[in-house]
């Protein structure tokens, strides 16, 4: 058995940070491990926000899906060491549509990732604002799944949802699907309601909410716009140490429980 360890970064809700964890953890996990994220979202901002052009976007998680390319051939480096991406382009829209039909629908991410699995310690997937068959072949083909909550009105709202849907895949797909755990995003310590937020996360959902907190830092938004992860655009700043910082609390937890 393998023992790279697949992990969904999911939250049907948009702009709660999912993308922003998933490149940002990515860059600061491959200071220590071999990485690939998988961009799932048609709006491939994990692909942007690693600075891939559009027409370096052809091949990715779409060909893997429709089985129409050798996988192992798909992902390709990005401009951090020990990190290759999986990029997402416009096609990744209608792949829906195209997989109701598909043998093996649910699957279609899990067989291709089998087949590169081997190359990785770890592959992250950033999943679209939904709960639809993207996400599910994201969910099929993880062992966990690591949840951005982000510190607002409403952060809780459809978390039950996200729960039944890791529960019913669990059930009918992967038996071994857990939860990886809830990071707390966008935290601002100036701000009552995030500490509410975070109060509220760990009465609901005790130790599953990590100890690192993410900030609200502009340099984070920056960096993505500059095609960087925080960790090359600003290595001090305080976004940079704490996705460094989960990285390093998840490789911790991971080791407890079998090693990442
Ligand atoms: P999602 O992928 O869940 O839709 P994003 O990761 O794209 O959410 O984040 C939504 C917006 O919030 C983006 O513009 C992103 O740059 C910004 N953002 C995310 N996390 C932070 C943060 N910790 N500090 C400042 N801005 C952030
Ligand atoms: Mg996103």
């Amino acid at each position: 058995m393998s023992s790279t360890r697949i992990i969904a970064i999911a939250n049907q809700k948009g702009g709660v940070g999912k993308t922003t964890t998933s490149l940002n953890l990515a860059a600061a996990l491959a200071l220590h491990r071999r990485v690939l994220l998988v961009d799932l979202d048609p709006q491939g901002n994990a692909s942007t926000g690693l600075g891939i052009d559009y027409d370096q976007r052809a091949r990715g998680s779409y060909s893997a899906l429709m089985g129409e390319e050798e996988p192992t051939s798909l992902p390709q480096p990005s401009n951090v060491p020990q990190l290759d991406i999986m990029p997402a382009n416009a096609d990744l829209a209608g792949a829906e549509l195209e997989m109701i039909d598909a043998d093996r629908r649910e699957y279609r991410l899990h067989d291709a990732l089998q087949m590169i699995e081997g190359l990785y310690d770890v592959i992250l997937i950033d999943c679209p604002p939904s709960l639809g068959l993207l996400t599910l072949n994201a969910l099929v083909a993880s062992q966990s799944v690591l949840v951005p909550l982000q510190c607002e009105f409403f952060a809780l709202e459809g978390i039950s949802q996200l729960v039944r849907t890791i529960e019913r895949v669990r059930r009918a797909f992967n038996a071994d699907l857990h939860l990886e755990g809830i990071v707390l995003t966008m935290y601002d310590r100036r701000n009552n309601l995030s500490a509410l937020v975070a109060e509220d996360a760990r009465s609901f959902f005790g130790e599953q909410v990590l100890d690192t907190l993410i900030p609200r830092n502009i340099r984070i938004s920056e960096a993505q716009s500059h095609g960087k992860p925080v960790l090359e655009y600003d290595r001090n700043s305080s976004g940079a140490r704490a996705y460094q910082a989960l990285a390093e609390e998840l490789l911790k937890r991971q080791h407890g429980k079998g090693g990442l």
